[in-house]
């Protein structure tokens, strides 16, 4: 049965030559609903380079930045190019349900004709050192008019607060003037670590001076960003491989300390993000463990949107969006983007990374 709903969409008028401000007229769309059995995509980002001369200057993490992150600009480009493709935000429990049996299985779902469900996520949503040292904000921050804002680190010491700096700020702005990139209210995923605390509030799970106050900004943003429509998942509490924190002891003392510190900021949530996409879901004494806290829907890394279902686990390969893929893996990124137009001019042209 096909159906219809009505949507709100606002205009925009073409002039000069390309697309200027939204109208503020909104008009009602007739969109016809058709039960959609594809397959879901599902892409990451990290966080975005805001100051591309920070990040791209000589110097010894120059490369690094250049491999892992994408500018502001890229975002941008990245965005527009989904829309035009017919990509819509969806949620992953929209999608993927167990049945009584516990076996998982894509659900039909009725989306506008011709749109194609996205998964979009960002990981290490942290600010580690090495990050906002080059260029990327050091946290997130609601300002007083309730706001989500980020605070950027000058190299002279000065800070200032930014509001077109990262992933939901920017994508926010684009849902404003594309309402029908987003079914149901859906943005993406943000995924936390531990070690680091949460949003940029390292304090949040030591006994500092400035905990409570860390982790009172710290939820102050998480409650923001769920009310844009943002969903959370662990992305480990220390980042490490599989091989670096041996099953048991060490690790499962780790996941119960993102338990306790992360948690009560973002909430319970059922999905895990995979450090470096690596393949825990063939360990199944630590697959039962995560599975023990809760967690339910696992996520990689891939160069396409895979599903596997192993042992009553569901794990969903995701694409990543950065430097690396833009230059080495543009086939695996062009069902979404064309990368040669995507790619920011002000990255260098020589860069070569460890392995390719
Ligand atoms: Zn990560």
């Amino acid at each position: 049965m096909v159906k219809v709903f009505v949507v709100f969409m606002a205009l925009f008028c073409l002039g000069g030559g390309g697309l200027s401000a939204a109208s503020e007229t909104a008009k009602p769309v007739r969109v016809v609903l058709v039960p959609y059995r594809g397959p879901v995509y599902n892409i990451f980002f990290h966080p975005l380079i805001y100051d591309p001369r920070q990040a791209f200057e000589p110097s010894p993490k120059k490369v690094f930045m250049d491999e892992w992150f994408i500018t502001v600009d890229e975002f941008k480009k990245t965005l527009h190019s989904l829309y035009q493709r017919g990509y819509i935000l969806v949620r992953p429990r929209q999608f993927y349900q167990q049945d009584a049996h516990g076996h998982w299985f894509q659900k039909p779902v009725d989306l506008p004709r011709g749109k194609k469900p996205l998964i979009l996520s960002e990981d290490d949503v942290n600010y580690y050192p090495t990050m906002r040292t080059h260029g990327v904000i050091s946290r997130l921050w609601v300002d007083p008019l309730g706001r989500l804002a980020g605070v950027l680190d000058e190299p002279d010491g000065t800070s200032r607060v930014v509001y077109h700096a990262e992933v939901p700020q920017i994508l926010e702005d684009f849902i404003q003037a594309h309402p029908d990139f987003s079914f149901e209210g859906a943005r993406g995923m943000i995924n936390e670590t531990g070690y680091y605390g949460a949003f940029g509030y390292p304090d949040v799970g030591k006994k500092a001076f400035d905990h409570d106050a860390n982790v009172y900004e710290a939820k102050r943003v998480a409650a923001k960003l769920k009310q844009m429509g943002w969903e959370f998942a662990s992305h480990s509490y220390d980042h490490e491989f599989l091989w670096q924190e041996p099953d048991g002891g060490p690790f499962e003392k780790a996941e119960r300390k993102w338990m306790a510190e992360i948690g009560p900021i973002v909430g319970p949530t059922p999905y895990y993000v995979f450090p470096f996409g690596d393949q825990w879901f063939k360990d199944k004494k630590r697959m039962d463990f995560l599975n023990s806290l809760g967690f339910k829907y696992y996520f990689s890394v891939d160069n396409h949107a895979s599903v596997l279902r192993t042992d009553g686990d569901i794990v969903l390969g995701r694409v990543a969006v950065d430097g690396r893929s833009l230059r080495l893996r543009a086939h695996s990124l062009k069902i979404f983007l064309n990368a040669r137009a995507i790619l920011d001019p002000r990255r260098s042209r020589g860069i070569h990374y460890s392995w390719n």
